[in-house]
């Protein structure tokens, strides 16, 4: 009986890329903290937010 249920899993935070303990109880995994999945949505919020409002199409939009 050689249990090995307490491993420990350490894996790099996507957003500051620091080691994070890796748990299952942990809502924001794979990130190391609630703030930092919060930064990277916004990130990709921001990003979409940017390509869906292109500036091109809406100058011809306000032309019509
Ligand atoms: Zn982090």
């Amino acid at each position: 009986m050689s249990g090995t249920e307490d491993t420990v899993i350490i894996l790099a935070c996507p957003t500051c890329r620091r080691s994070a303990p890796w748990r299952e109880e942990s809502d924001f995994r794979p990130f190391c903290s609630e703030r930092c999945k919060l930064i990277d949505l916004g990130a990709w919020a921001d990003e979409s937010h940017r390509i869906a409002g292109d500036s091109a199409y809406d100058d011809l939009s306000s032309e019509d």
